[in-house]
């Protein structure tokens, strides 16, 4: 059995070594067969032998000993099976099973070692199981809680639609409404300030000039706040369109100046200018704003300055060809405003030195120069001390006139307007009064209709100058009416004069056949420089 084994194993190292085993393992089978006992190396030589051969790709022979080896071992299972008490006596066999047994416990003891989990894999693969369980469940309720928050979201963003287009609905019923308000408080405005001018300019009686003024100044102040409030609405729903017209910024200052001193001068205050010479007479920007700016600034100069001086100087900051910048200083020496005060002045509604002024105010002017300063691109600042005075400074830029307008023409009162006629139309009969009065004023004779109907009729019957048309009216509306005559291929000139609060453009009018636009109440002097103008030009 030694022997057997031995150059069994000897055999074993020369096909390891990748030698010949044939002349070991034939020895060795040789001593096997001779001795039955020792089958088991019998049996390891022939597999040994058939791998040998396969290696060489001799199929023949290793497939003969394949057979050899498995003839013996299904001998061997044949006596298992009769009796396997007598086989497992024989010794070598035990031996075999013993060593083939120990080959499996190693393998399943190399099995074990590279299955990292040994033993406890029930207890991990349970602990994987509820650990994805936990997963799954904390995923699935992520996902109920988002869908459940984009619903939310959903519900939420619906609600603002909602919300926003009642708002927008809101924003226009407030549009219409203080459209239609202003227009209805205009109307009668109209016939307070225009009759209280008329009258005072009518020789009344000493004791009748006091009461005329306060009606005349208490209908200026309605109508300066209805003005305002409609500005305030109009910069913040932005609907202001910049218009860029020729504006001469020195002579603008001059007529703002000229006219406060005489009429919103209460608290006798100086009022001086000086501006820089080398600031073009001629530049492109929007007139009206810039006269509302310097009208609220220099306005509220003379509010809160008491027996004064008030200084207005004009100075070029910047000039190349095509731009300038201009800045408007107003300083004044009166109550002043604190630090603290200074933030708050520019909102709206706001009023510091409420009742230290006898001259009403609403709190509005400077949160409405503020939009106005901004929409020019422009800035303001403020400079002030209390009891010391204050300096606003406004920097605005302007475009520089490149082809300037001839002077506007300035109505001469001393010509004589007796030649002219004028149609006045207007459903409202003291409307028409006031406005014959202001032409009769110039002498200006007048036919006077009450709606757009009566007006086409009488442009028919007889020859005008000049047409001043209202707009809202009955039957038929001014619109209708100038196209109408329009239609005629009547050329006489229609001034649209309206009490609609809507920011009304030249263009737009023109484009309805009007020349131009005035809107009730006026100013006196601006109403006769546009209808005059109008007049000559006709005439020259
Ligand atoms: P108001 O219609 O009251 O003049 P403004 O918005 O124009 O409204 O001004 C707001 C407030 O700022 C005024 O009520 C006044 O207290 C203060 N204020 C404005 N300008 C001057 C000034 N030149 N001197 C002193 N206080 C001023």
């Amino acid at each position: 059995r030694s022997i057997a084994k031995f150059y069994y194993l000897q055999a074993e190292t020369a096909f390891n070594l990748g030698k010949s085993p044939l002349k070991y393992a034939n020895k060795s089978i040789k001593i096997c067969e001779k001795n039955k006992q020792i089958i088991e190396y019998e049996i390891k030589n022939y597999d040994l032998l058939s791998e040998v051969y396969k290696r060489r790709n001799k199929y023949r022979k290793a497939l003969e000993y394949y057979e050899k080896k498995e003839a013996i071992v299904d001998s061997l299972l044949l006596l298992n099976q009769s009796s396997s008490k007598r086989l497992t006596d024989i010794q070598p066999i035990q031996d075999f099973n013993l060593e083939e047994e120990k080959k499996l416990n190693k393998e399943k003891d190399e099995l074990k070692k590279y299955n990292p989990f040994g033993k406890n894999t029930t207890v991990i693969f349970i602990a994987i199981f509820l650990m994805l369980c936990v997963i799954i469940y904390l995923l699935a309720s992520y996902n109920f809680e988002k869908k459940k928050h984009n619903a939310e979201l959903e519900i939420k963003n619906k609600e603002l639609k909602k919300a926003n287009s009642i708002a927008k609905i809101a924003i226009e019923a407030r549009d219409k409404f203080l459209n239609t308000v202003t227009h209805e408080i205009r109307t009668p405005l109209y016939a307070v300030i225009g009759l209280s001018e008329i009258l005072i300019e009518n020789d009344p009686k000493p004791e009748q000039i006091k009461h005329l003024e306060s009606l005349n100044y208490s209908g200026d102040y309605l109508l300066n706040f209805i003005n305002n409030i409609l500005q305030q609405n109009k910069l913040n729903s932005k609907q202001i369109i910049l218009s860029n017209e020729d504006i001469n910024v020195k002579d603008v200052t001059k007529n703002i100046i000229n006219t406060l001193e005489k009429s919103s001068n209460p608290l006798n205050n100086s009022i001086t200018y000086s501006f820089d010479k080398d600031i073009p007479n001629s530049l492109l920007g929007d007139k009206t704003k810039v006269t509302q700016i310097l009208l609220n600034i220099i306005g509220n100069a003379l509010k809160f300055t008491k027996e004064g001086k008030i200084e207005v100087i004009l100075k070029l900051k910047e000039k190349n060809k095509n731009n300038v910048t201009i800045i408007i200083l107003v300083k004044d020496n009166g109550v002043g405003i604190s630090l603290k005060d200074q933030k708050k002045i520019f909102d709206s509604f706001t009023q510091i030195n409420e009742g230290q002024s006898p001259i009403a105010s609403s709190g509005l002017g400077l949160s409405i120069v503020k939009k106005l300063v901004n929409l020019l691109k422009g800035s303001i600042n403020l400079q002030s001390e209390v009891n010391k005075g204050s300096t606003f400074a406004i920097e605005i830029p302007f475009k520089v006139n490149q082809n300037p307008q001839k002077e506007e023409v300035k109505i001469n009162y001393n010509k004589d307007y007796s030649k002219y006629k004028m149609l006045v139309v207007d459903d409202n009969k003291v409307n028409q009064m006031v406005t014959n009065k202001y032409l009769q004023q110039l002498k200006i004779s007048s036919d006077t209709a009450s709606n757009g109907k009566e007006a086409v009729d009488k442009v028919k019957e007889n020859q005008y100058d000049l047409i001043l048309m209202d707009i809202n009216m009955p039957i038929m509306d001014g619109y209708e009416a100038t196209k109408e005559i329009r239609g005629l291929d009547i050329k006489t000139p229609i001034i649209a004069l309206t009490a609609l609060s809507f920011e009304l453009s030249v263009k737009s009018l023109e484009e309805k056949g009007f020349n131009n636009f005035i809107t009730k109440p006026f100013k006196k002097e601006d109403f006769y420089n546009t209808i005059t103008s109008y007049l000559t030009r006709k005439k020259k």
